[in-house]
């Protein structure tokens, strides 16, 4: 029993789907052997199954589109890998079919085509700017490792184009469009003249239809009119070829719509104008015939001056090469006359597509790369013949091998950037405030942090915090130069100003011992005292107590004359003698000595956190003076402490505020048993918990355990104590401590 609409077995799809392959079938069999050809039906069985369940909007199965797309690339004779790649395009995009599984079937090669193709159907034009258009084909050459992908893609959209009727008005216009602002000038500029000019026509007929309908009304109309004279001019010069024993092919030639338009409009002319000119095409075999045909043609009719244009001897941007001549014609009507030999017919035709043309034997010894530096070469050479390869090499190498990527802002807009820039770099290039105050950054709307490479076509977005600073690291890693400068710029003015502001505090904090202020203190005392110091200004010194360069202590004596009653403190323990240290400069305006220096983890280079034990929010720590370096925090139980105790002038009590922000390292050893992919393992608990890794040291104790040292980033005291029960859970971990000193 077998009914006709049982249509799910994989077998009756085949029988279903397979008269949809005779197109491509027909093409392949031109050019490919039986064993080729057999593979390439196996990815349309393959692509028929991944996408039976969808539809195009014309109803018909949604096969048939990369089937046509296939065909495209057949026509124009590319190898079996870009046929296959061209069949599979949106099996990554729009099914569930991996690259992976495709890798498997069809072989790495296919794989990096299609995924190069998913890639760029990702990039949605919708919300950017028309007059991005520029920036946004620059992006799209850039994201094409493999030139066939962009063939690929302009097949594609080559077709969609031609089925566009079916797509709902405005999505119609916008699609024409980007169309005619981006992968027109994609194929203009990779010579391939024959999509070029249908993707304009299409792109015309559909961005403006009431314009499109007129001038193929007028064209018609025209045309009757003019057969008489066209056929009286083509047999003129192909009598005269005959007489001249030249050889040469004659074919009349249609001017294509969009061009006609785009002429009316930028000269200004009526139709009548434009059309109104006869043109012809001469086919001869070899680059001499060329210029003999062309003198006859100047002697069957009178070259219009100034017209004639050399494109063999200088050949354009892409490499199109032919003679263009303007003549006076019977009754005076013009005639236009293009003379090239068939190789520059082809090229004018496929551009950059003609070095794919398959040949049965060597293409397997010729890999994409080489294809287009071949095809860049020739172009290159004829231009230098020409003297002028500065447009072909401005134009196409950097199309191609560019230095730079570009990214978009949230709001579509896009940045270029140096190749390697990071989310930093992009901040600056925003805006310097923005790049002065990035914490964060999320790419592709995914959080991630600040030293990530940026890729062409991510989305960008930094956050940023009021109270957030330049990080020194990021010098590590930012590759622009405004990045870079800024950076710099910002950490050295930083410096001083919290130095000074520090040292003004510590000044003042000593002085209220005194019952005294900086306000209060005469002209002539700070002068002298500046003058003994050898420093330039009050500034210069409070910078030199901020830096710990200068006791505060020893500045107020100076300051305050003997006699002047103080009010001595206590000094009962360490606990009492920190209490003297404590000031509430940074943020309070009265001078508080009971109250701890707060520490908010953003305050700069003036305040460090001290390598030997790596304080982190929620530790009771301590801070230190030290010369030159500001103050430096360490956990209360460092034992690098024991030798500061002597020192108790330079102590600074010191506390975390409550809403610390920010990442703080730590060092953790981590115990485990010696197996496979245990690092993997570890290191995805960390990344689960939303730390990151600065730093890992394996050390293999024997053949059974090792030891981790890792070095990481944890927001708190509390983020490290999760963490760190998190990684207890894990089965080869054994054992975890946080290292201290
Ligand atoms: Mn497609």
């Amino acid at each position: 029993m077998n009914t006709s609409d049982s249509a799910e077995s994989p077998a009756s799809t085949q029988q279903r789907y397979e008269p949809l392959f005779d197109e491509v079938r027909a093409e392949i069999e031109k050019y490919f052997e039986p064993e080729r050809i057999d593979l390439i039906h196996r990815a349309f069985l393959f692509g028929a199954e991944a996408h039976k369940e969808q539809k195009r909007k014309s109803g018909e199965p949604y096969i048939t589109h990369p089937l046509a797309v296939a065909a495209i690339m057949a026509e124009m004779r590319f190898d079996m890998e870009t046929v296959i790649a061209a069949i599979l395009h949106d099996v990554i995009e729009d099914t569930s079919v991996s690259k992976q599984e495709i890798t498997e079937l069809f072989g790495e090669e296919v794989a990096e085509l299609v995924d190069g193709v998913t890639k760029l159907t990702q990039i949605s034009f919708e919300t950017k700017a028309e007059a991005e258009a520029e920036n946004m084909r620059k992006m799209l050459m850039a994201m094409v490792r493999d030139i066939r992908v962009m063939m690929i893609k302009l097949a594609d959209r080559l077709h969609n184009m031609r089925t566009l009727g079916f797509m709902r008005a405005d999505k119609r216009r916008r699609i024409a469009r980007e169309t005619l602002d981006i992968y027109v000038p994609i194929a203009n500029r990779l010579g391939i003249n024959a999509v070029r000019l249908e993707l304009e026509d299409l792109g015309f007929a559909a961005l403006y239809p009431e314009r499109h309908r007129v001038l193929v009304e007028a064209i018609k109309k025209a045309r009757g009119n003019r057969r008489e004279i066209v056929d009286k001019i083509e047999s003129s010069i192909g009598e005269r070829l005959v007489q001249e024993g030249l050889s040469g092919l004659v074919s009349g030639r249609e001017k294509h719509i969009y061009s006609i338009y785009q002429k009316m409009r930028r000269k200004g002319l009526p139709f009548a104008e434009v059309f109104d000119v006869y043109a012809f095409r001469i086919s001869v075999d070899s680059v001499d015939m060329c210029y003999r045909v062309l003198g006859s043609m100047h002697n069957l009719y009178k070259p219009v001056p100034g017209k004639f244009k050399d494109y063999i001897a200088i050949p354009k941007a892409n490499g199109y090469q032919s003679l263009h001549t303007v003549l006076f014609g019977p009754f005076g009507v013009p005639v236009e006359v293009q003379i090239r030999t068939e190789q520059m017919d082809k090229v004018a035709e496929a551009g950059v597509a003609a070095h794919w043309l398959y040949k049965t034997g060597e293409e397997s010894s010729f890999g994409t790369h080489a294809r287009v530096r071949e095809w860049m070469r020739n172009v290159l050479e004829m231009q230098q013949n020409a003297g002028d390869s500065m447009e072909f090499l401005e134009n196409v190498k950097i199309d191609l091998f560019p230095r730079e990527v570009y990214v978009f802002t949230p709001k579509g807009e896009i940045m270029v950037l140096k190749r390697g820039s990071t989310p930093v770099d992009f901040a600056y290039a925003v805006h310097t405030d923005v790049g002065n105050r990035c914490v964060a950054a999320k790419i592709d709307r995914k959080l991630a942090p600040l030293r990530t490479p940026l890729m062409n076509g991510q989305t960008v977005e930094v956050v940023t915090a009021g109270n957030a600073s330049p990080n020194p690291a990021w010098l590590n890693f930012a590759v622009t130069g405004k990045a870079r400068s800024n950076i710099r710029n910002y950490l050295k003015n930083l410096k001083t100003d919290e130095a000074v502001q520090l040292g003004r505090r510590l000044l003042e904090n000593e002085l209220a011992i005194h019952s005294r202020s900086i306000s209060q203190l005469s002209t002539g005392v700070v002068d002298v005292l500046l003058r003994d110091f050898k420093m330039e200004s009050m500034d210069a010194l409070l910078e030199d107590i901020g830096l710990g360069n200068r006791m505060a202590m020893l500045v107020a004596r100076r300051l305050v004359p003997k006699g002047v009653a103080t009010s001595k403190p206590a000094r009962k323990g360490l606990k009492r003698a920190l209490s003297r240290y404590v000031p509430s400069w940074l943020w309070g305006e009265k001078v508080d000595t009971s109250q701890p220096l707060m520490i908010k983890g953003t305050e700069g280079m003036v305040v460090s956190f001290a390598k030997c034990c790596r304080p982190i929010p929620g530790d009771p720590i301590v801070g230190f003076v030290t010369s030159g370096r500001g103050i430096v925090i360490h956990t209360e139980n460092c034992k690098n402490l024991a030798e500061y105790r002597k020192l108790p002038e330079k102590w600074i009590e010191s506390q975390w505020e409550d809403d610390v922000k920010g990442d703080f390292t730590v060092e953790v050893r981590v115990d485990v048993l010696n197996q496979r992919g245990v690092l993997a393992t570890v290191a995805a608990a960390i990344a689960e918990m939303g730390a990151n890794i600065d730093n890992v040291n394996m050390d293999d104790r024997d053949g059974r355990y090792s030891t981790m040292s890792m070095v990481i980033d944890v927001h708190s005291r509390h983020h490290l104590a999760s963490l760190m029960r998190k990684l207890r859970s894990i089965e080869p971990v054994i054992k975890i401590v946080r290292s201290r000193g």
